[in-house]
């Protein structure tokens, strides 16, 4: 009897065994069974050539054209030159050494083979230098290369995937099944799914394509229904302890600041807001991400929250990504604030707190006093980074927890968050700018309750996009720099946004024609020494002291600096309502999203917004086209959507710091949204009647597996 956890060395021998470690990091039958072929390719049908992505393994079908054996110039021994084509394109390969004959004697032009290797380009062609390569013949009877559908596995240079095929296929047929299926029958009846055995046999070896796409159904379930089973349980557990109940008080310090609000709420910030007030006042956690674009107000939202928490006589948190950030919050919110914040202090209000700033850079006397207030519970608002919790800084009351920009905040943390109340659980909300699409956020932030802002508050102008081709329109590079000026002249200000510092190396392109990335440095300078002369220019990125960037972002914010160059350490929270222009150069260097997100940081006042994208890329490629589409839509969600589809999903994930990324395989995020959907409400019944799937050993066998995985892929990024 085999089992999943056996390992591959006895069964497969030691030489192959090492192969898949290696180079894929598969050890167990389990890690085996479950590395899926990335695409079947049908016998006889040629890879399309075109579709080769450069410095992505391979395995590409296809004719040999012509083949030629010639000496090397430079060094002793012979090379084999070869051209294969699908009919349309070719691809070229190169032979050296001994294999250089083999290759000359076996692919006569008319052949078919398999050819695996990783692409690259030589001059104009793509080609792959000294592939493996496997001819298909008629004749090679018995082979796996008579089967129908070839299944095409991810490879890696210690092994190539008619290996992996080998291997999977010696193990099927001494494999005798799973003694009991993870998905009770009655589940897998009600959903419509097949059993494990059958979906992994027909996953590797398959005969139809409809018998992959029933494999593929199962598969995929699996993957959702652990996550979304995973998830339910810490929504349960995130529950288990009690929070602090928040209740509203009349005459409090939220009445005072509503009293004063020179502004209407919007209809979505009064709507969450009373889902939060109601929140806050339970004594279960709250656990809720806010969603909505820069300037959509939940900074407001997440004032009026703390001030209730305040009110109960609790103590607010307030976590920003960087110092910088944090700082400007601090400040930020004791200008909203006004006497309101000067609890102790002459003049200030009745019904006052203190909103206090706990950061790394702060001398020991001023950080003494920070911790000193943080301890008595003066300060009913702290604002710092991360760092606040995980140096358990330690609270005289702490009732709720605001995360600003979430996706750098990722589950670990939230639960490093949860672990260190005491016998009670902080509320939490997460806030976050950038749209998430409904799948990752029913995958990755699952164990949260979501509210969104979809209107920005009337009287703010939208953000007007242009996309400058330099290219093909040098002459509107002038135009917008005229643009920056007239802004400034106007008594405005502008960013310009970099991709690089550009105090390091050059960055390397494996592309020939690419230039490194415009840098900050260089932009700056060219700007002070051309078209910006005589305005002041600052610089802000990552690897500045953070004394300095604060003195920069400041002189920023009191418009003594009237450009700022910066790199995406902008992206977050930076809040200057002066700033009516951006110009991001080399704009197809970042990501929709990012754009998108980027240019939220101008028209954040009464005073129309102008982001402009500067890029030197021609117009049809699919590059423009994204550029384009940020041009033409200030839809977060449909951006969000379309990043979605233009980015690998491991990078979504990665991005989002989820941990998920080895765990999903076979589901996709963009596509198998009903899936995700249909396995969340299973999932949210199972948990509900059975906490701790003690009549479902199966299921709990499946979380316990993904959460191992989990964990090693945090360990390793860690
Ligand atoms: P976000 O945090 O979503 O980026 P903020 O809460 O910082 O947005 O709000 C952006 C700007 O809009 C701030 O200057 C804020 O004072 C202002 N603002 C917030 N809510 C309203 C409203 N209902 N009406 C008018 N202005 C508002
Ligand atoms: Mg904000």
């Amino acid at each position: 009897m085999i089992s999943f956890d056996d390992k591959l060395q006895p069964l497969l021998g030691k030489k192959t065994a090492d192969a898949l470690e290696t180079g894929l990091g598969l050890t167990t039958v389990g890690d085996l069974l479950r590395h899926y072929p990335r695409r079947y390719d049908e016998r006889g049908k040629l890879t399309d050539i075109r579709s080769l992505e450069i410095d992505e393994h391979v395995t590409v079908q296809a004719e040999v054209r012509k083949c030629t054996m010639r000496k090397m110039a430079s060094r002793r021994g012979q090379l084999t030159e070869a051209v294969i084509t699908d009919g349309t394109s070719e691809l070229h390969l190169v032979f050296f050494g001994k294999v250089a004959f083999v290759a000359e004697k076996e692919l006569l032009p008319g052949t078919r083979g398999l050819f695996a290797g990783k692409v690259g380009r030589y001059k104009k062609n793509l080609q792959l230098v000294h592939p493996a390569f496997e001819i298909l013949t008629p004749e090679s009877d018995g082979s796996d290369f008579l089967q129908a559908f070839l299944p095409v596995y991810p490879a890696s240079q210690h092994i190539n995937t008619w290996n992996i095929a080998n291997c999977v296929k010696q193990l099927l047929e001494i494999w005798d099944g799973v003694p009991e299926d993870p998905l009770p029958s009655a589940f897998r009846e009600e959903h419509g799914l097949i059993g494990l055995e059958e979906a992994l046999r027909a996953i590797h070896r398959p005969e139809s394509w409809a018998q992959i796409s029933v494999a593929q159904q199962r598969l995929k379930w699996d993957e959702a229904l652990a996550v979304q089973l995973a998830l339910a349980q810490r929504r349960k557990a995130s529950t288990a302890r009690p929070a602090p109940s928040c209740a509203r008080k009349s005459g409090g310090i939220l009445d005072a600041f509503d009293a004063r609000l020179p502004f209407k709420l919007t209809a979505g910030q009064v709507e969450v807001g009373e889902q939060i007030a109601s929140d806050l006042e339970a004594p279960v956690p709250m656990n809720r991400l806010l969603q909505g674009e820069v300037g959509s107000g939940k900074t407001m939202v997440a004032l009026r929250a703390m001030l209730q928490t305040v009110d109960a006589g609790r103590q607010s948190a307030m976590l920003a990504p960087t110092e910088v950030l944090a700082a400007q919050h601090a400040r930020s919110l004791q200008e909203m604030l006004g006497d309101l914040a000067q609890a102790g202090q002459l003049g200030g209000a009745d019904v006052a707190t203190r909103v206090t700033l706990l950061t790394g850079s702060m001398n020991t006397a001023q950080r003494r006093q920070a911790l000193l207030d943080i301890v008595t519970g003066e300060a009913g608002i702290v604002v710092g980074t991360h760092a606040i919790i995980q140096d358990k800084v330690e609270f005289h009351s702490l009732g709720l927890v605001v995360v600003d920009e979430q996706h750098r905040f990722g589950v670990e943390q939230r639960d490093a968050l949860r672990a260190r109340g005491s016998a009670e659980n902080p509320h939490v909300l997460v806030m976050t700018a950038t749209p998430i699409p409904r799948t990752v956020a029913m995958t990755v932030y699952g164990d949260l309750e979501v509210s969104a802002l979809r209107e920005l508050p009337g009287g703010r102008s939208p953000i007007k996009t242009s996309v400058v081709p330099v290219r093909e329109k040098p002459a509107w590079l002038d135009r917008a720099f005229a643009r920056v000026r007239e802004e400034v002249a106007a008594g405005h200000q502008a960013y310009f946004v970099c991709p690089r510092i550009g105090d390091e190396e050059p960055a390397k392109t494996d592309d020939e024609d690419k230039r490194p990335a415009l840098s900050v440095i260089d932009v700056a300078n060219m700007l002070v020494q051309g078209p910006l002369r005589g305005l002041r220019v600052e610089i802000l990125h990552g690897r500045m002291p953070p004394e300095e960037k604060d003195a920069v972002m400041r002189a920023f914010a009191a418009n003594q600096v009237q450009v700022l160059v910066a790199t995406t350490v902008i992206e977050v929270g930076v809040n200057v309502p002066n700033a009516t222009v951006m110009a991001i150069m080399d704009a197809d260097r970042f990501g929709v999203s990012q754009l998108h997100q980027l240019r939220g940081r101008v028209g954040r006042g009464s005073a129309p917004g102008l982001c402009l994208l500067v890029t030197e890329m021609p117009e049809m490629t699919a590059t423009m086209e994204r550029l384009r589409a940020v041009e033409s839509t200030l839809d977060g969600f449909e951006l969000a959507q379309l990043d979605l589809e233009l980015r690998r999903e491991g990078d979504i994930l990665g991005a989002a710091q989820s941990g998920r990324r080895s765990t999903l395989k076979m589901l996709s995020l963009l596509r198998d949204e009903d899936i995700i959907a249909e396995a969340r409400v299973a999932a949210q019944a199972v948990v509900d009647q059975d906490p701790d799937l003690q009549q479902h050993p199966g299921l709990a066998g499946m979380v316990a597996t993904l959460l191992t995985e989990e964990r090693a892929d945090f360990l390793e990024k860690a």
